[in-house]
């Protein structure tokens, strides 16, 4: 039996392990933004590559991290 085993995490309900607010976590998408970027889901990552790319951001305290 084949099942989705992605996680499928719903960071409209998860709270930041930081400052645990709900509904500041946005999925962060590497790359030159197009000009349909949706701001509302999703945060820029601007090319800044490090040896950690975070996954996800918190727009109110600015955490960026990966959720485990
Ligand atoms: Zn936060």
């Amino acid at each position: 039996m084949i099942e989705q085993r992605r996680k499928r995490v719903r960071l409209a309900t998860t709270s930041c392990p930081q400052c645990s607010e709900i509904g500041g976590l946005k999925k962060i998408i590497f790359g030159m933004p197009s000009a349909d970027f949706d701001h509302e889901r999703f945060i820029a990552g601007e090319c800044l590559v490090s040896e950690v790319n975070p996954e996800v951001g918190c727009v109110k305290c600015g955490w960026e991290g990966s959720l485990k």
